[in-house]
């Protein structure tokens, strides 16, 4: 039978690995045994395990033979052979009146909690032992002080009495004694106040005493800890943290060493760098003559640990390393030993008795994004860790809030509200109410915040064009929300105190007035808005990320491409460390303002006349775009996807537009209504887009493969280096599609470099985003040099589920379990990432050097990369601001395999 038990410090040693497997004895347990181990000064104790725990709260209630007051009968006999362990490490008993051994009850569940769970410190001590405890140690006041802290927290936890009424009681009898801080009590004083405590105890429990009996105080202790596994705000912790509920906690049972023994005592919490920055310096605080949470809990003011942040803060009150030289020289020794022993940054609870140093608890240290990424790249140059260790320390995720221009920390602000941070970064810019003023005025080389009371398909344009958004309306996952995050766009959500008249181009936020063109700033991290520009600095991409990146670089397998339209974005892209273009989405050129005409004009001319005419508008147009991204991107893989949307998208919407449309196409508003109305569609994503436009229009796609032919050659001519572009049709669901398209881009192609007198490198291949292709795919193969898998609408057809109408219902089904993940966000793997793997599998049987990539948006999602490396995906292609995610979350799937 397995211990239930385990001791620690002292000469406890042992082999069994469950006595520092974290799921048996707790993070706090393991890392208390760890560290007696390693010869730090540990005060001794034991530690029961998790599964006694879950026993008692199965059958704690089941008045059964075995049981007595909720416990095993085992359990009661190991923990007071372990309770030897301690008593002979210490040589004083529980409960002696004349040297009472005092014990801490501690909680420590497998993943840290921090706070949620019970404690009791000072248990054994009664009206009997306090007198003991005065007497050893020759400190009445101390003794009191401990006994009125143990009335008050074993009061609390345990006997369930409201913890308020013994603070009003002090706070009166201080009030009474014109003191101001607890120090200043006296052993008197305490003493008259702990008869009030145990007043208040008595009146609480119905006229039942506060327990004198030091072995039911101990099991009472026991028994709280293991109920507060499942206390209110447990359950709803782990429900926000993603930890199971049913791992139980384990309890610490731990000798008392005293924080509070007068001027030589101290206790504190530290960290062995600073969590903040990652700078190499101690970092913590600590309190004089105070025991437990006193620092934490404000009672008083901390002192900082060394000298050098005290000065910083330029605080009075001298730093530990000066009041107490030795037993700081001795926390700093045992820093080093705790980061040379785990290898990585500590965060610590201790306790200096009499100036004697004692650990209570290290774990590894939360951080910032920052400090982590400085943290793994120092170790790693230190020798502490390796390079490889040190990629796998960053959540990729994390270096989104690197990459944005954030606000100057020192700069002043005037918050007019605080929204939701939807999208991280910082931006300042004129207000606008629409998008397409944000379009025109960010045209015209403005900064625009783009307000609206919530964002939709429509205001792409103008989102794209804005350097920052602000919603009134719509949560973490609005459309604002999502999209902002896909461009990068720093956006405030759900900002409730936003009121927008549009007619009279006014906001009001609060009480403020503001117009459309004012000034404003958002801080995406915090979800703040401010009045007027507040600085910016730049994100640093040398450094610590450049050289992490490196690091990324050098062991991942996969490629990384960007999702990228816009010279800007390309160039953008290229600095994040892109290595091409995964999709180059060609129909945000014909949503152009300057263009939109030409393209109506071609999609409502009545033969294929009429189309070429206006396609020839078109051709320079499109020719320059590719001309300035091949420029970017020479050298480089491209993959541009022709025509894709459905036509019904552009067509023209109020009777303006049709008349603007009517006087350059010298048509009537009528004629071209009918024609409208012919091409409306009710179903336009199911309905007449991708190549069969191609193939109905064929004019349309020899119109985009002439300029990408005729781009690609120009900077070749011009530079000496072509672009290698991929041409991808859109939708292909058979084989035949495929061939027609490919024969026609063959033939332009073979046209243009005639016409140029030189040739460019090209492959043509297709999207993978229909499950019929999935299914197809070897016989598709036949005719694509590539793949790609475009998953977005892969997962709109394969479940069923419109991406722009699942906002409804994705919320509960995540919320219930029914989907992990939003399936947009986080590839459905076993569902569509089948539909992946058996394409890919067919597309290689076919074709050995098919080229396999991703260009869907969970191209930039962590555990979707991590799919993509175990499939054997040639690249990944992200949005530019995911490209860096994308490049450490593709090193760590390689590693991770
Ligand atoms: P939490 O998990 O909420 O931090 P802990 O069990 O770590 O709770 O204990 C709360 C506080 O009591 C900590 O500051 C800890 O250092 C202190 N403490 C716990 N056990 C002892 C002990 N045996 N002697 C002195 N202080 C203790
Ligand atoms: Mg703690
Ligand atoms: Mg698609």
């Amino acid at each position: 039978m397995s211990q239930t038990v385990y001791p620690f410090g002292g000469n406890a040693k042992s082999d069994d690995p469950r006595a520092k497997d974290k799921t048996i004895v707790g993070g706090k347990g393991a890392n208390l045994a760890e560290m007696a181990e390693i010869g730090l000064p540990v005060p001794p104790g034991f530690t029961i395990t998790t599964e006694e725990c879950l026993d008692y709260l199965e059958h704690g209630a089941d008045p059964s033979t075995e049981l007595r007051a909720g416990f095993a009968e085992k359990l009661r006999h190991d923990v007071t052979s372990a309770l030897g362990h301690i008593e002979a490490t210490v040589g004083k008993r529980l409960g002696d009146k004349d040297d009472p051994l005092l014990v801490s009850v501690r909680s420590g569940a497998a993943i840290s909690m921090p706070g949620m769970m019970d404690t009791v410190l000072n248990l054994g001590l009664n009206d009997e032992t306090v007198e003991g405890l005065a007497q050893v140690s020759g400190d009445e006041r101390f003794a009191w002080d401990s006994y009125r802290r143990f009335i008050q927290m074993y009061s609390d936890v345990v006997l369930g009495i409201d913890h308020g009424l013994f603070e009003e009681a002090l706070e009166i009898a201080k009030e009474d004694k014109d003191l101001y801080a607890d120090t200043e009590m006296s052993a008197e004083e305490w003493k008259e106040l702990v008869a009030e405590y145990k007043q208040i105890a008595a009146d609480e429990r119905g006229g039942e005493p506060f327990p004198q009996d030091v072995t039911e105080q101990l099991w009472g202790a026991i028994r709280a800890v293991f109920d507060s596994w499942d206390s209110e705000r447990a359950k709803i912790y782990r429900r926000l943290n993603d930890i199971p509920h049913d791992m139980g906690t384990a309890v610490n049972v731990q000798a008392m060493v005293f924080g509070n023994m007068g001027d030589t005592s101290a206790t504190g919490v530290a960290f062995t760098r600073d969590p903040a920055t990652g700078e190499k310096s101690y970092y913590g605080e600590f309190l004089i003559n105070a025991q437990g949470e006193d620092v934490v809990a404000g009672i008083r003011t901390p002192q900082y640990l060394t000298k050098a942040a005290r000065e910083a803060a330029g605080a009075d009150k001298p730093s530990m390393e000066e009041a107490m030289p030795e037993a700081y020289a001795e926390l700093a020794r045992v820093f080093d030993l705790l980061e040379q022993h785990y290898r990585d940054m500590q965060d610590i609870e201790f306790t200096v008795e009499r100036g004697h140093l004692w650990m209570l608890q290290t774990r590894t240290g939360k951080r910032t994004a920052k400090a982590a990424l400085k943290l793994a790249v120092d170790m790693a140059d230190e020798g502490l860790i390796d390079e490889k260790t040190a990629i796998l320390r960053v959540d990729p995720m994390a270096l989104d809030q690197l990459l944005h221009p954030t606000l100057d920390p020192d700069a002043p602000r005037d918050v007019l509200t605080t929204g939701l941070p939807a999208s991280p970064g910082a931006a300042a810019g004129k207000i606008v109410l629409d998008a397409d003023t944000a379009e025109q005025w960010a045209g015209r080389g403005e900064s625009v915040i783009l307000v609206r009371v919530e964002t939709s398909p429509e205001d792409i344009h103008g989102m794209h064009a804005a350097t920052g958004i602000l919603t009134a309306r719509g949560g973490m996952t609005s459309h604002a929300a999502v999209v902002a995050r896909g461009m990068g766009r720093p956006c405030v959500s759900g900002a409730s105190a936003v009121v927008i008249d549009r007619a009279k181009r006014l906001l009001k936020i609060g009480s403020r007035d503001l117009k459309e063109g004012d000034l404003i700033t958002l801080d995406g991290a915090k979800g703040q808005v401010m009045a007027g520009e507040v600085a910016t600095i730049e994100p640093e991409l040398a450094g610590d990320f450049g050289t992490l990146m490196e690091w990324a670089d050098k062991h991942r397998r996969m490629r990384v491409r960007t999702n990228a339209e816009t010279p800007n974005d390309c160039r953008m892209a290229r600095q994040f460390g892109a290595e091409g273009i995964g999709l180059c989405r060609t129909e945000h050129m014909f949503f152009d303002a300057g263009r939109i005409s030409a393209v109506r004009e071609m999609i409502l001319a009545d033969d294929e006349n009429g189309r070429r005419a206006a396609l020839d508008k078109l051709l320079p147009e499109q020719r320059k775009d590719f001309h300035e991204i091949f420029e970017v991107m020479k050298g480089l893989s491209c993959t541009i996807r022709l025509l894709d949307p459905p036509l019904h998208e552009f067509l023209p919407h109020g009777d303006a537009e049709f008349e603007d449309l009517a006087a350059t196409t010298g048509h009537s508003v009528e004629h071209l209504k009918r024609r409208a109305g012919e091409l409306h569609e009710f179903n336009p994503m199911l309905g007449h887009r991708g190549c069969r436009l191609g193939i109905t229009y064929p004019e349309i796609y020899e119109m985009q493969a002439r300029a990408i032919f005729e781009a690609a050659c120009d900077v070749k001519a011009a530079s000496g280096e072509a672009p290698l572009p991929e041409v991808m049709i859109p939708l292909v669901v058979t084989r035949r599609e495929l061939e027609i398209l490919r024969a026609l881009v063959e033939r332009v192609a073979g046209d243009v470099f005639g016409e140029k007198g030189t040739v460019v490198d090209y492959l043509v291949g297709t999207m993978i985003e229909l499950p019929r292709a999935a299914l197809m795919a070897g016989e598709i193969a036949e005719e694509a040099r590539f793949f790609s898998f475009g998953t977005n609408d892969l997962t709109q057809t394969t479940l069923g589920v419109s991406r722009d109408d699942a906002s409804r219902f994705l919320g509960p089904y995540v919320d219930r379990g029914i989907f992990a993940r939003d399936p947009f966000v986080s590839l459905d793997i076993d569902g569509v990432g089948q539909l992946v793997t058996m394409a890919a599998e067919r597309g290689r049987a076919t074709r050995g050097d098919i080229k396999l990539g991703i260009c869907g948006e969970h191209g930039g999602d962590p555990a979707s990369i991590r799919f993509c490396e175990e499939t054997g995906l040639d690249y990944v292609s992200a949005s530019p601001y995911r490209v860096p995610i994308a490049r450490l979350a593709a090193a760590q799937a390689s590693l991770g395999k």
